[in-house]
């Protein structure tokens, strides 16, 4: 393991350096207006131990909304509040093979509960069932928990970015009715909505985001404080979903050629891990055309052929 680090770290600012043009065949996510202000050509990497020593390169700095990467973790609160079996009354464990915010399928299964808890219509189904008396009491639980998971009491919105996607929202509104409709989401449609804008709206950095991984590397106790933050069985659940369904509809070509769990989000973020040994954070907002960061899957690709890291 000690090889491993210093070789990661010998190695890391050229990888880095390597895959970043890649960028230049991408694009910064548009449809929500105030994610086309993201720098495209940036890349960053930040890497986390058990022992929290830390790697860093590239533009690891920037800060950017977690968008559809928050979905991991508000699924893990969804599970502790509810338990499995009522949140599986909600979404179901199957990838789509669709686009993230396709409605397509939403008729078509068991009395229309989405596919999964990673895409759109499955994720504002899970912010309905989060514990809370109002939204406002559900938002700030969500922003609690991804605190204690971050290790960072400064995380919070970028209101810009939340008023963007909920002034721009109407495929996700009609998600929301639909899902209403079909006796899936509970309480009131518009209260949802809120919820998960906000999570998907919550600001971080790949310091962050590799904290949070590390937390899910280690089953649910972040190794650096001892603690125990989620039970190992959701952890479970979540890696699961994140190696079928994280990386969109490219997921199963992330997982030949990567083969870690990750989460990618349209603001260009990707968390990852190595079971075991390190949470990941990369940013790269240039998005290759299945969503997902173009200079980033590059990175992860080049590193986990290099290090050897595939689960599988
Ligand atoms: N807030 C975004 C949306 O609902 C999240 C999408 C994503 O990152 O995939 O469109």
């Amino acid at each position: 393991l000690e090889l491993e680090f210093e070789q990661l770290q010998q190695n890391l600012p050229g990888w880095v350096r390597a895959s970043q043009p890649c960028s230049a065949h991408g694009r910064v996510a548009a449809y929500i207006p105030e994610l086309s202000k993201a720098p495209g050509e940036a890349l960053g990497i930040h890497l986390i131990d058990a022992q929290g020593r830390t790697l860093t390169a590239g533009d690891s700095s920037l800060s950017f909304t977690m968008q559809s990467i928050s979905k991991v973790f508000t699924l893990i609160l969804a599970l502790i509040d509810n338990g499995e079996k009522k949140v599986f009354s909600k979404v179901g464990m199957e990838p789509t093979g669709d686009n993230f915010n396709s409605m397509l399928k939403l008729e078509l299964v068991r009395p229309g509960i989405p596919f999964n808890p990673l895409i759109n219509a499955g994720a504002i189904a899970v912010s309905s069932i989060i514990g809370g008396d109002s939204p406002d009491e559900k938002s700030s639980r969500v922003l609690q928990f991804f605190r204690k998971l971050a290790h960072n009491d400064s995380l919070d919105y970028d209101y810009e970015v939340y008023r963007s996607e909920s002034d721009t929202a109407n495929l996700n509104r009609s998600m929301g009715y639909l899902l209403k409709d079909n006796g899936v989401l509970e309480g009131d449609v518009d209260d949802v909505l809120d919820v998960y804008f906000k999570h998907c709206s919550i600001n971080a950095t790949c310091a962050d985001l590799s904290r949070m991984a590390l937390v899910l590397a280690f089953n649910g106790t972040d190794p650096i404080t001892g603690e125990n933050l989620i039970p190992r069985r959701y952890v479970q659940i979540a890696k699961t979903f994140m190696t079928t369904c994280g990386m969109y509809n490219a997921s199963g070509e992330f997982a030949i050629q990567v083969g870690l769990p990750a989460k990618s989000g349209v603001s260009g973020g990707i968390l990852s891990m190595v079971p075991g040994r390190y949470g990941i954070g990369v940013i790269g907002p240039a998005l290759n055309a299945k969503g997902n960061s173009i200079a980033g899957v590059q990175l992860l690709e080049t590193m986990s052929q290099q290090m050897d890291w595939s689960l599988f």
